[in-house]
């Protein structure tokens, strides 16, 4: 058996699935999935991320969260979270960085989200000094003000994709054909979370809606109104999407996303404006979305890269300037990935980012 045959013969008994089943099989299945199977990330693997590409962009992001937590009266017991922390190093960057700062370690909890058994002990190994906690449900996080950050983790939440039909709309579905699996169509009908699509879409228009991501941004968001905190949600995206942002990395390379089921990277852009939308309904307050490439200029990447830069000479050097163009240049990731910070109503954003 493998994870094709298994979505043939699920597809044979339910007829076809959405792409937010497809989504969660591919990436989550207990024996199959990709992230529960393998390591994807870095050079070796399928894709790099920000924290994998230079420390720079964890040790900014830890001094954004200790500075906020330092604003708030530094509560001397407090939740440091992360949501889908990859290979730990994010984590341990933000560590690394805030060492010198009084007292955050001593009132740190450290709790991770994390649903690959891989990654999981991974993760352990990289922050074995730390006495990490993992949780695999929000509503486990402790009750306690939550400093959070979540990089490239909402991109791989399961989506639903619609194509608009008149004032209805029909949902892309995954069917097979032989032994292949094929994109189709559903019927027609109407759904009520997407009558606002109707307004700035047209007849034939695709968009497309990540349901899960609500439930969890709401848990984080009531936690930081509550009880204090701040959250860094950081994804490449847009307000709201139009289109389809559905895709597929192997080997740094996109493929076609039904091709080899398990065995490539899924993702989808955020769309930040539900989430924006499900902290207010929870009374958390939400910064403006942000460019990473701002949001890390104005952190002081450069300054940071330049200190780093000194004694370097060679490859070396060439690297860590192709990291800080890779982080913040508008034509790489500097625009394409945006920050969203959470806080409470009584408090500013994080350092970075604009109310
Ligand atoms: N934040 C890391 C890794 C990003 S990859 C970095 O920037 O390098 C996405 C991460 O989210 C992986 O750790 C993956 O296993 C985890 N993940 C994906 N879907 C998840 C889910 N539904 N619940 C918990 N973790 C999930």
């Amino acid at each position: 058996m493998s994870l094709i045959d298994h979505l043939l013969e699920r597809i044979a008994q339910d007829g076809p699935m959405t792409v937010a089943d497809y989504m969660t099989e591919c990436l989550l299945h207990p024996t199959y999935g990709y992230y529960t199977t393998r390591d994807p990330l870095g050079v070796q693997g399928d894709f790099v991320t920000a924290p994998e590409i230079s420390q720079m962009f964890g040790e900014l992001i830890g001094l954004s969260l200790a500075q906020s937590w330092m604003d708030q009266g530094h509560p001397d017991h407090f939740v440091l979270a992360e949501l889908g922390p990859g290979r730990g190093t994010l984590m341990a960057d933000i560590l690394r960085a805030t060492r010198g700062v009084h007292g955050f370690h001593d009132a740190a909890e450290i709790v991770l989200f994390e649903a690959s058994p891989t990654l999981r002990d991974i993760q352990a190994e990289t922050l074995k000094d730390f006495a990490p906690r993992w949780i695999t449900k929000l509503t486990d996080l402790p009750d306690a003000p939550l400093f959070l950050v979540a990089n490239e983790f909402f991109d791989a939440l399961p989506i639903r994709q619609f194509l608009r039909d008149g004032l209805a709309w029909r949902e892309r579905l995954i069917g097979a054909e032989g032994e292949s699996l094929t994109f189709g169509l559903g019927a027609q009908a109407d759904q009520v979370a997407l009558t606002d699509r109707l307004q700035d879409t047209k007849d034939g228009d695709l968009v497309e809606l990540c349901a899960a991501a609500i439930p969890i941004l709401t848990v984080i968001a009531a936690r930081i109104a509550s009880h204090g905190g701040a959250g860094l949600i950081v994804d490449y995206g847009d307000w709201h999407s139009l289109g389809d942002t559905f895709q597929a990395l192997r080997g740094h390379e996109r493929v076609n996303p039904l091709d080899t089921p398990g065995q490539a990277d899924l993702t989808a852009h955020v769309d930040f404006e539900p989430l924006a939308l499900a902290a207010r309904a929870a009374g958390c307050a939400h910064s403006r979305l942000t460019p990473q490439g701002a949001f890390l200029e104005r952190l002081g990447i450069t300054a940071r890269a330049q200190a780093l830069a000194k004694p370097l000479g060679g490859s070396e050097l060439d690297t860590l300037v192709a990291a800080h163009r890779r982080l913040t240049h508008p034509e790489e990731m500097g625009n394409l990935f945006k920050v969203l910070g959470l806080c409470p109503s009584y408090a500013a954003p994080p350092p970075g980012l604009e109310p």
